[in-house]
């Protein structure tokens, strides 16, 4: 299918055509028809398949220019990155219109966003709380909407927006077009939607939280955090294959030290982001990454999630996502719209666990890569050691409410769970990591 055949108009057609789309994805190719006729649209394709010129394309379609005071459209993701980077996509698609755009986040000051507002606009694009509190302040009114956007939804819901997203419905007219667009759809999305729109038509792209087909995933087993550490720097040698990467950690700590680390051992050409950093230090170092200055970023989850990326090489799983549909969302940065990429996933004992759930989420096996010869493999510690050991345990407790637990005596009292264990027990010896 084309552009053409979607009934887009001239100054639109164009616009794609310089943004240099040539079809429409899957998912263009089924919302923009539906949402064109007025029907109110959930709208599930993974990260990385043009949910944004999805619903911006109908919706500049629909508003055409640039008219009164008030905005007329509402877009919600939940991230400034997000919403800088779907305006930038908006401002491109209606380049040949004087559709108004305007970007409200949190971390920088009210009284320019406020003036804004004040000049005229046609569509927002927000963050949910910032949204509540300039509206609270009188700062725009919202009686002219026509159409609401949640996109990233249940990326929204997990950082908790739905008090915010609850106020923002309330105040809405009633007569609108809802449109809802997320990677997965688990119930609390469902509930949402249904919260929110009466009689929406459903598509779903491709099955739940399947990985891109273009991503080739690797996981390489490692004992310790500091063969993690070697590993990463071994890999990040080979400059030219590991051209663009993204180092996705759990927490903002590990960030942090593993950009430090890498500063000084492997590469000056990296940055981080995460919640710690501030709002122009985390939009210059996007902004690095993106015009390809910076061949490294190091990032978590909820600083990461979403952004646009051309032609990420490798994206690197320094520990394994606790939130499975994380594993989905971060390997989704490569591999974008029909271009190929490398997810690599680093994994020690504790993280076997989750990683066997991700694997059921994803329908498929992650194929395995031993450590190659050059990288030393220190000891474990006793602190990680014991660490493991817990986390492990903990697992397991989770899974079994009998189990008693690897600190209490479990030969006597679960004499089949140990007996079962025997045999990966052995393996634990450090002998283990010798590569064949
Ligand atoms: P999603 O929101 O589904 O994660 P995006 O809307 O961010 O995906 O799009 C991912 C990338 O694909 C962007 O760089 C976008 O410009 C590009 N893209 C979108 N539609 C097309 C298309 N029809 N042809 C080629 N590239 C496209
Ligand atoms: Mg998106």
């Amino acid at each position: 299918m084309t552009f053409e055949e979607l009934k887009l108009t001239r100054q639109f057609l164009n616009a794609i055509e310089e943004e240099g789309f040539q079809n429409p994805t899957p998912v263009q190719e089924q919302a923009i028809p539906k949402i064109l006729s007025g029907q109110h649209l959930i709208g599930i394709a993974q990260t990385g398949t043009g949910k944004t010129a999805a619903y911006l394309l109908p919706v500049f379609m629909k508003i055409k220019y640039a008219q009164g005071d008030d905005p007329r459209v509402i877009v919600l993701v939940p991230t400034k990155e997000l919403v800088l980077q779907v305006k930038k996509q908006g401002e491109a698609l209606a380049r040949y219109t004087n559709i108004r755009f305007t970007a409200l986040y949190g971390g920088v000051g009210k009284q320019p966003q406020i003036q804004e507002l004040e000049a005229g606009t046609d569509v927002i694009i927000a963050t949910p709380r910032r949204l509540s509190e300039l509206y609270n302040l009188g700062a725009f009114r919202m009686k002219k909407i026509t159409t609401m956007i949640l996109d990233e939804a249940d990326r929204m819901l997990d950082m908790g927006f739905l008090p915010q997203i609850n106020a923002i419905m309330d105040i809405l007219p009633r007569k609108k077009q809802n449109l809802l667009f997320s990677a997965t759809f688990p119930p609390k999305v469902e509930k949402l939607s249904q919260d929110f729109m009466d009689f929406p038509v459903k598509i779903e792209i491709t099955p739940q939280a399947t990985p891109v087909e273009t991503v080739e995933q690797i996981l390489y087993p490692v004992p310790n955090t500091p063969t993690k550490m070697n590993l990463l720097e071994f890999l990040l040698q080979d400059e030219e294959t590991f051209h663009r990467v993204i180092i996705f950690c759990k927490t903002k700590k590990t960030t942090h030290a593993l950009f430090t680390f890498l500063k000084k051992k492997a590469t000056k050409s990296i940055r981080e982001i995460h919640s710690n950093k501030g709002q122009n230090t985390r939009i210059n170092a996007m902004n690095d990454f993106k015009s390809g200055e910076v061949r490294i970023l190091v990032a978590t989850d909820v600083a990461a999630r979403g952004i646009d990326v051309e032609s990420v090489s490798h994206v690197i799983n320094f520990d394994v996502p606790v939130l499975y549909e994380d594993y989905v969302h971060r390997i989704g940065r490569t591999g974008r719209a029909f271009k190929t990429g490398t997810a690599i996933t680093f994994m020690n004992d504790a993280e076997k666990f989750h990683i066997k759930k991700i694997e059921k989420l994803i329908g498929m096996f992650i194929p395995k890569k031993a450590i190659p010869e050059a990288v030393e493999i220190p000891e474990t510690s006793f602190e990680e050691k014991q660490e493991i050991a817990k986390s492990i345990d903990h697992q397991r407790r989770k899974d079994d409410p009998n189990y008693k637990g690897a600190f209490h005596d479990k030969k006597r009292d679960n004499p089949k769970a140990y007996s079962n264990k025997k045999s990966s027990k052995k393996g634990r010896h450090k002998n283990r990591w010798k590569r064949k």
